[in-house]
């Protein structure tokens, strides 16, 4: 398995793997959306609302803020040693008091751990008026993406064939050139070329104009895959994955061997 990286910042990746099926790659994706657990706000007591906004629309707008969370600090509260009922192990606690003219933003709320902190600070919650008031504890354990979306760590996770496209016994007519939406296919000298082959997106428009059939483009077991990140950078997200993929075939094989036997 061939990996190189097209694309390397902090919150987002975009590499190009090779030569793996494409049951392995989707793994990996479904790894990065359903397991890697980050920390999301999973309920709110309120205790005084006088804003326009009811409990539970302010309880969906404040569970989907991001956090950012040293998420190793923290159990997962079904393996705590409190039986789930919450501790300062496995959650913590946000809190809101704030008075109206203002809107209020992310970054107001003040967290009992200062690393576990909104992502952004700018992010709107609601607009408050004169007199009006929320007082609010904000509830944060760790989650994951397969229970409910709040608790995925990217934004954009995805992945695509990068296809190979051979040009051959070519009469230069340029119609597929014309008909490629993503503007990839050009004359050069005496023949078509690819100019960028991982902007092709697979459409077949070129294969439909080309009256001579001189153009093919066809599956390979390459793949460009991307993710953009949210509450830790992207490569720590696919890492993580790659680990808890690591594991579940380590338990899947224990299974294996325990039916075997
Ligand atoms: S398949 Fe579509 S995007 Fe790719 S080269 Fe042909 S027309 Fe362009
Ligand atoms: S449409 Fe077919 S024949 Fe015309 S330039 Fe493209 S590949 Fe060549
Ligand atoms: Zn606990």
């Amino acid at each position: 398995m061939e990996v190189e990286y097209v694309e390397d910042r902090e919150d987002k990746i975009v590499f190009i793997i090779k030569n793996v099926p494409v049951a392995l790659v989707n793994s990996i994706r479904r790894a990065i959306i359903g397991h890697v657990p980050t920390m999301a706000v999973d309920y709110i007591n309120v205790y005084m609302n006088t804003s326009f906004l009811y409990d539970e629309m302010l309880a969906h707008r404040i569970g989907l803020i991001p956090l950012k969370a040293d998420i190793d600090k923290y159990n997962f509260q079904d393996k705590c040693e409190c039986g789930g009922e919450g501790c300062p192990n496995c959650q913590v606690s946000l809190r809101l008091n704030v008075e109206g003219p203002k809107t209020v933003y992310s970054g107001d709320f003040i967290s009992d751990d200062p690393e576990v902190k909104p992502v952004y600070d700018n992010i709107p919650v609601v607009e408050l008026y004169e007199g009006q008031q929320l007082m609010i504890e904000a509830v944060a354990r760790l989650g994951t993406g397969k229970e409910h979306a709040k608790w995925k760590p990217v934004s954009i996770c995805s992945y695509k064939i990068i296809p190979k496209i051979e040009i051959s016994d070519c009469s230069l007519c340029k119609a597929c050139v014309e008909a490629c939406p993503r503007k990839i296919l050009e004359i050069k000298g005496e023949k078509i070329v690819v100019n960028d082959i991982l902007k092709c997106s697979m459409c077949m428009e070129c294969v439909k104009v080309c009256e001579d059939n001189a153009i093919k483009v066809e599956e390979t077991d390459n793949y460009l895959f991307t993710i953009e990140s949210i509450s830790m950078p992207a490569k720590e997200v696919l890492k993580r994955a790659i680990n808890i993929l690591k594991n579940k075939a380590v338990e899947m094989n224990e299974i294996l061997k325990h039916i075997n036997s």
